[in-house]
């Protein structure tokens, strides 16, 4: 019989849209302790569902340098290219929920009317409800050139105890507004596909950067549309340079392959995040 250990179901959730870099490594290895403290496993998630930002060099840098870190995870890898039909069926399922509307704003129209986001941990600036129509419907011609928008409960407050930070609270509508569950290139978003997944793929737990907490409130929403069980989450303090920038914007310098080209070990990579 196939043990699968105490039931903890981690999992590392990397897109391919650039190299790992010691933030990565800093996340990855915290969900390699958690997972490893439940004696449970973790997997991974390619998260490639955006062709255009995506490039397969980067699932492979990705695999190579997971395991260069010693970070292990559990085949196969689940890549959300491959799994479009699901996401489809999630978001059919939120269209007969009442729960979305069609956006015909522009980018441009975007730019204009959301305040830009005021601090830097605001990862999607909140829409103003332009689009939003006063009745609610179960039924939509899906247009392509279009994207769909959840209908976030105004004024509701999401809370839950996150695993580092402890008790979050955020308020739809104004934390965070409508937001995109569907993009005009017939793609899911972000959110739909990482909610639908983390169902499919039976996860516990998420461990990932505090620049998503506030997706996960949006995330919980989803959830509970879609009928969806809730996970438990522990968001990783974001690493920052003497400068204080997020180690993100400044990619290729600090990516582990740079890294360990300069000839540093992995051993020593991992002893510059203590
Ligand atoms: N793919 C996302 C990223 O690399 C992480 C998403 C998640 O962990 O939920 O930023
Ligand atoms: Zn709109």
């Amino acid at each position: 019989m196939r043990s699968e250990g105490s039931g903890y179901r981690g999992r590392l959730a990397p897109s391919p849209t650039g190299l790992l870099h010691l933030g990565h490594a800093s996340t990855f290895r915290m969900a390699q302790r958690r997972a490893e403290a439940a004696g449970g496993v973790l997997l991974l998630r390619n998260e490639d569902v955006d062709p255009q930002r995506s490039k397969p060099e980067y699932v492979q840098a990705m695999v190579e340098d997971l395991a260069w870190l010693g970070i292990v995870w559990q085949p196969p890898m689940v890549s959300q290219s491959e799994r479009l039909a699901r996401y489809a069926k999630a978001f059919a399922q939120l269209v007969a929920g009442g729960w979305v509307y069609p956006c015909r704003c522009s980018r441009r129209d975007l730019a204009r009317m959301m305040h830009a986001p005021h601090e830097e941990l605001d990862d999607e600036p909140v829409y103003d409800g332009h689009c939003r129509p006063t009745q609610t419907a179960t039924v939509l011609t899906l247009q392509a050139g279009l994207s769909y928008r959840l209908r976030v409960p105004d004024g509701e407050r999401v809370v839950f105890v996150d695993g580092n930070w402890g008790p979050q609270e955020f308020t739809a509508g104004q934390d965070f507004g409508d937001f995109l569950v569907w993009r005009k290139d017939g793609l899911p978003s972000y959110q739909l596909a990482c909610v639908v997944d983390d169902a499919a793929m039976g996860i516990t737990e998420v461990v990932r950067g505090a620049d998503l907490l506030k997706s996960t409130a949006r995330q919980m929403l989803l959830q509970r549309a879609l009928g969806l069980p809730g996970v438990a989450y522990f968001h990783t303090r974001l690493m920052v340079d003497e400068q204080g920038v997020r180690l993100a914007k400044r990619h290729d310098a600090l990516a582990l392959r740079t890294l360990r080209e300069r000839g540093m070990t992995a051993a020593e990579v991992l002893r510059m995040l203590e």
